[in-house]
């Protein structure tokens, strides 16, 4: 049965419905927004004290994508993405020293320089991803009104309470407290570490409000001295001011779920008296080579060196040929694979529409195709948004373009320009997949040029031609370009 409050894809005639893996319940679930034909989406967004390292391409290039198919599939999205620019305390979070305020510290710089600098850089990286701008992307720094009223409305219903200028949430006052992530009060009591903060009730409390000596780079007033939010605080502050009390998606990495999302949804519905968010959506992590990626660890991946290796289109593809729930790993044959994944579709797209201009028209029997592939790639979607599968019925859909172009009777035009429009819309529009820009292709180009190059180097080498390989490696400086032999393998880089 069709529900006239669910919007029908816009390109076709069937009406699937969307179902969602949501972590509050443990299960795949119809997703029914509050309003119809309206969602209201928030998304933990990115500690700008650095840049931003393949992990966070791997979130919020999964979440472009749900926004991309809920927009595709007819809602309109108010998609809200916060900048923590305050408050995300180091692991050891007893020192008091806020992430932002000690790089500032360390870089000598005032702490909203700082955070210009790594926000802008921030949304330079998701810009080359082509991960859509949120539609508000607040700052935690500009919000600190909306944070102390909530600590206020907090202590007001008896949910928190002040000791020395900090204020804390009290978890034995929530009786739902776990409910998200699935630990138990007791458990997390029994297993609590001495606390070293004697003005806890409970060692499972947090800080709403952290006071900050005269010295603290990052302060401001509140009724209970000069201090700052704590880090939980200001998804809470920001959600209810853009989104409502309660609204539909709440997203964010799988490692924030505890405490940071737990004590959200704690610290929101104790202030709100309702429902916070109603489908919690949870992107896995990434390992780079089988390890945990880690800055601590030296193995972290930047994204805009990634970028200097992998197309933005290469490294979508590789995102999203792997669930958003699985961990992807990250190497660099998996990129490779990656890389001739977008080439295979790009180039059935290009053959396509060539065939399109041409204007032949040939055998009927490519429209069956492309109507199986519509279909296929909607159900993988609207199934908690398997982007595997949905790649897999373009990879046919691909294949059946292809093979009926290199037959001698060709495909009728109209079969062909659903195919274009299919691919522009599918693996365009809703994925990121399709490549525009000339530009991209010159890179592309470059890139392959680059490894013939290098190829033929290895091989003049190994057969002991020195004098020619020289010649390639001096060629190439004086063109600006310079290779680096490491063991095993030769990187080259633009000089800078
Ligand atoms: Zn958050």
């Amino acid at each position: 049965m069709r529900r006239a409050a669910r919007p029908l894809h816009p390109d076709s005639e069937f009406a699937l419905s969307l179902r969602v893996f949501n972590t509050l319940t443990r299960a795949k679930e119809e997703f029914v927004p509050l309003t119809p034909g309206y969602v209201g989406m928030y998304c933990c967004g990115p500690t700008v004290y650095d840049h931003a390292h393949i992990g966070h391409a791997k979130l919020y290039v999964a979440m472009d994508m749900v926004v991309r198919y809920l927009r595709h599939t007819g809602y309109r999205v108010r998609y809200v993405m916060n900048i923590t620019d305050v408050g995300h305390l180091t692991d050891d979070a007893d020192s008091g020293e806020d992430k932002v305020a000690r790089r500032a510290a360390a870089e000598r710089v005032d702490p909203m320089e700082l955070v210009e600098t790594y926000t802008r850089s921030f949304f330079e990286d998701m810009d080359a991803l082509k991960v859509q701008r949120p539609n508000i992307a607040p700052r935690a720094s500009a919000h600190i009104p909306e944070q102390i009223e909530m600590v206020r409305q907090l202590l007001e219903k008896g949910f928190a309470y002040e000791v020395d200028g900090a204020v804390y949430f009290d978890v034995t006052r929530a009786p739902e407290y776990g409910k998200l992530s699935g630990r138990r009060l007791e458990d997390l009591e029994a297993g609590a570490r001495v606390d070293v903060d004697p003005n806890k009730r409970n060692p499972s409390d947090f800080l709403l409000w952290r006071p900050a000596a005269p010295g603290h780079i990052l302060r401001w007033p509140s009724p209970w001295g000069w201090g700052y939010p704590g880090w939980h605080l200001e998804c809470s502050a920001m959600a209810r001011r853009y989104l409502g009390e309660t609204f539909d998606i709440h997203g964010g990495g799988l490692e924030n779920i505890f405490p940071h999302n737990e004590d959200e949804v704690a610290q929101s519905e104790a202030a709100n008296g309702c429902a916070f968010a109603r489908y919690w959506i949870h992107v896995n992590s990434l390992t780079v080579g089988g390890q945990k990626m880690g800055k601590s660890l030296g193995n972290a991946i930047y994204i805009k060196d990634a970028l200097k290796r992998w197309t933005p289109e290469g490294i979508r593809f590789f995102i999203l040929s792997t669930h958003y729930r699985s961990v992807l790993d990250v190497t660099d044959d998996a990129l490779a694979a990656a890389e001739a994944g977008v080439r295979r579709l790009n180039t059935a797209l290009r053959l396509a529409e060539e065939a399109v201009a041409a204007g032949k028209d040939g055998q009927a029997g490519l429209g069956e195709a492309v109507e199986e592939a519509r279909q296929r790639f909607h159900e993988a979607m609207d199934d908690d948004f398997n982007t595997a599968s949905a790649i897999a019925a373009l990879f046919d859909l691909a294949r059946d373009v292809n093979s009926a172009l290199a037959s001698g009777t060709g495909a009728r035009l109209e079969d062909l320009k659903e195919a274009v429009a299919t691919f522009r819309t599918l693996a365009g529009d809703v994925l990121g997949l399709v490549r525009d820009d000339s530009a991209e292709a010159d890179q592309e180009l470059t890139r392959h040029l680059m490894e013939i190059l290098i190829s033929l180097r290895s091989t003049l080498r190994a057969r002991k031609e020195f004098a020619l390989a020289d010649e390639i490696r001096d060629r190439l400086a004086a063109a600006g370009i310079e290779l680096e032999d490491r063991p095993g393998e030769t990187v080259w880089r633009r000089r800078t």
